[in-house]
């Protein structure tokens, strides 16, 4: 549940009715609205709910006390109506404009990454990605550069402006990813290492959260909910593809996950196609696929010599495809951009009161 302040509540109000809050072993969050400012209350209240509820009532300052009728809370658009917008050096995700994250699957070298690095920033991207340490299928396959790469990442984001995105798979890596990277990435395979979406959500760097391919939406989102409820409310929710039954492809691309997350939760959401489909080809359709029903950005694969690549060389995009890429979703994005539905009832959503879809 969350409280609702009276417009103009003073501090002292806000103050009392969180300190109530800690009182009754919760712990208060609190968000200021453009009319009002609201605090969750987030904790195990059991059988105390509606008690506490009444009692939160008839506190001064307090206009009204509000369920959040999700399982994800912080992470709720009815907690928080409006879009989180994240910035980061000159990069803003989810103000509306067209993210850019792209870059190689690994660090592979400093001549590698300064070459890319260039080409993709003429090219239009606003964010460098780059692997240092990989989560790798096989333990024989190359497992990154570790912090050789990282320190080639800050050497990028000095040569060029952009922020630097790289993956942390686990709690002792958070430090030293967070010294050196502007943005965490959790990979697919860490959406529920729960301990790590803890830690990083104790550091001041925003986290892209990619979907774990066999999780659910709602899954993602209480994933998300660990990295915010822990003190990070900068998280970046990207779609990279599901394990369905699908041979063709790596994953399956759920397109339709991007307008739904924007519907249950105020976090932007960025597509990844590079991981999503596997195949060079199909990067592009996916990006525009996913820019079309409203992603806030696209991650992508980008390498100088994709096929000499030491991981995931069927999938990079090369220089030239990377400047096209950039050319077709520019006016795809200003097409979009206005066609974000608002914000809908859970009948017209087609949601049962408890979450969840109908199934069939
Ligand atoms: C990556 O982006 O480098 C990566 C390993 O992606 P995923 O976790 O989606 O497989
Ligand atoms: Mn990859």
């Amino acid at each position: 549940m969350f409280v609702v302040m009276t417009v103009g509540a003073s501090e002292a109000e806000v103050l009392g009715v969180k300190s109530h809050i800690l009182g009754e072993g919760m712990t208060p969050f609190e968000h200021v609205g453009p009319e009002h400012t609201v605090i969750a209350v987030v904790g195990e209240m059991g059988s105390r709910k509606a008690e506490l509820a009444t009692r939160l009532a008839t506190l001064p300052g307090v206009s009204q006390v509000k369920p959040i009728s999700r399982p994800f809370k912080l992470t709720s658009r009815e907690f928080h109506p409006e879009d989180t917008v994240i910035k980061v050096l000159d990069a803003v995700i989810g103000d509306g404009s067209l993210t850019m994250m792209a870059g190689p699957c690994s660090v592979e070298s400093r001549e590698q990454l300064f070459e890319t690095a260039d080409a993709v920033k003429a090219a239009g991207a606003t964010i460098l990605r780059g692997g240092a340490f990989k989560p790798r299928t096989s333990p024989y396959a190359f497992q990154g550069l570790g912090v050789e790469a990282l320190r080639y990442l800050a050497e990028a984001r000095e040569r060029t402006g952009l922020p630097v995105i790289t993956e942390v798979m686990e709690p002792s890596q958070v430090d030293i990813v967070a010294e050196y990277a502007d943005i965490l990435q959790i990979g697919t395979r860490n959406m529920q290492n729960y301990s790590l979406l803890r830690d990083v959500g104790r550091v001041a760097r925003p986290v892209m959260l990619k979907r774990g391919y066999g999780a659910t939406v709602e899954e993602w989102l209480m994933a998300a909910e660990y990295i915010v409820s822990s003190g990070n409310p900068n998280v970046i929710l990207c779609e990279r593809g599901i394990r369905t039954f699908e041979t063709y492809t790596r994953n399956t691309m759920d397109l339709a996950a991007v307008p739904l997350a924007h519907q249950l939760t105020h976090l932007p959401v960025v597509v990844d196609p590079s991981h999503a489909t596997g195949k060079r080809w199909l990067v592009k359709p996916l990006a525009v696929g996913g820019v079309a029903v409203g992603a806030d950005g696209v991650m992508v694969e980008v390498h100088p010599n994709p096929d000499k690549a030491l991981s995931d060389a069927e999938q990079q995009l090369d220089l030239d495809q990377f400047r096209d890429l950039m050319a077709t979703l520019i006016p795809i994005h200003e097409l979009a951009r206005g066609m974000r539905a608002p914000a809908m009832s859970d009948a017209a959503l087609g949601i049962g009161g408890s979450g969840g879809l109908a199934k069939h």
